[in-house]
């Protein structure tokens, strides 16, 4: 499924809105089998109550057995077939920093790397330099002129770095510098196809430059490049939908991912209050507000399985005051799952819960996972919960005579 030109031609005018709660890396495992999960252990009267009115049910990013990135968790969520649309590394490397990308923009993540005299790898990540250390040294690179191009180096972490070129004429197709190995030297700059011929020769005398400025300042005197790639003209969201889109986000990552599909962003202060209350601003001016939490993930990557449960339990804290917006659907969910036993993102399908006036009931009062793998949702494709949530705000009409 997840045909956007079939949803978009079903479209039918309403003055619904819709609210997304994401808490990243939602899905979690129990610490001991058989027990419970972050979700299920959590105290969550609020989303109960939303549960038992409403659908839970389990989506799967991607597919299975896959562990996506939070990157193509979020695409699947907005309705897009994360394999179809599939985000650049270079793209998401500065969106991850919140670099304004332009349409003629090509970027790249960049590592500083070690090579020895014979110009072999010998260290791929420089010795993880700090970020400080990156930043200086990216001060350097970006005084490297190529004419008819303008050149952006900006520090990410440690030994890792963004570089964006800008001009008329760049293209995809350039491969990838870094041979992912030590022992022998950076894979010297080609193109993949003759179209990005002269794109590769401003790599090539970019890397070059850099080469000959960071002789010396061992162990970060070379630079590997790769993930070239630019952004990406996918259908918009808001038209294909039909929707007047906002993301409210702390972390440049989500709203980039967001801005990618043409949602409009908002800023937020860090605090989990400013988040909420960045809601309420813009809550009457849209039909679709994409809300992102970032610590349920953060947690799970950090093995703290405590922590993660007491995250959900303070979010579950706010759910009133998004009630009281009045919603005409709500989806709470995540883009993955990230158990805090495996401190990292996993292939486990990721719980939902759907509430609206128009739900069945499917006798399910809590959220957690054995009640989602149980609930009237089923287990859905995540591209596949955008079509459900526009049934449920009553903007499809129907199909066929
Ligand atoms: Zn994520």
């Amino acid at each position: 499924m997840a045909d956007l030109e079939l949803i978009h031609g079903l479209l039918t005018p309403a003055d619904s809105k819709i609210l997304l709660l994401v808490l990243d890396g939602l899905g979690g495992l129990p610490i001991e089998p058989g027990g419970l999960t972050e979700l299920e252990a959590a105290s969550t009267p609020n989303m109960d109550r939303l549960a038992a009115e409403g659908i839970v049910g389990l989506h799967q990013p991607v597919g299975p057995g896959i562990a996506p990135g939070s990157g193509p968790g979020h695409i699947g969520l907005f309705g897009y077939d994360a394999i179809r649309y599939q985000i650049g590394r270079g793209v998401l490397e500065a969106l991850g920093i919140g670099f304004d990308l332009q349409a003629d923009d090509l970027a790249a993540r960049g590592n500083f790397c070690t090579i020895d005299s014979e110009g072999n790898i010998t260290d791929r990540r420089a010795g993880r330099i700090s970020t400080e250390r990156c930043r200086e040294l990216c001060g350097e690179l970006q005084q490297i002129r190529v004419p008819g191009v303008q050149i952006f180096v900006e520090p990410v972490r440690e030994h890792r770095f963004l570089l964006v070129l800008r001009g008329d004429g760049l293209v995809e197709g350039v491969a990838d510098t870094d041979p992912g190995r030590v022992g022998s030297p950076p894979l010297p700059v080609t193109a993949e196809r003759a179209e990005a011929e002269a794109t590769a020769e401003v790599v090539r005398r970019f890397v070059d430059e850099a080469q000959r400025r960071l002789a010396g300042r061992e162990p970060a005197n070379m630079v590997l490049l790769r993930g070239f790639a630019r952004l990406p003209d996918w259908p918009r969201f808001p038209e294909t939908f039909g929707l007047r889109s906002i993301a409210v986000a702390q972390y440049p990552m989500y709203r980039g991912v967001a801005k990618l599909v043409g949602m409009d962003t908002e800023e937020v202060g860090p605090s989990r209050d400013d988040l909420f209350a960045a809601l309420q601003r813009v809550w009457p001016g849209y039909d679709f507000a994409f809300v992102h939490v970032k610590e349920t993930d953060r947690a799970g990557e950090d093995g703290d399985f405590d922590r993660k449960v007491s995250v959900i339990e303070e979010i579950d804290g706010y759910i009133p005051a998004i009630v009281d917006l009045q919603p005409d659907v709500i989806l709470v969910t995540g883009d993955h799952s990230t158990p805090a036993v495996l401190r990292s993102h996993s292939w486990h399908p990721v719980p939902f819960l759907l509430w609206s006036r128009t739900c069945r009931s499917d006798e399910m009062e809590h959220f957690g996972e054995r009640w989602c793998l149980r609930g009237g949702g089923g287990m859905r494709r995540s591209e596949d919960l955008m079509p459900l949530v526009l049934a449920n705000a009553g903007r499809l009409a129907k199909f066929g005579a």
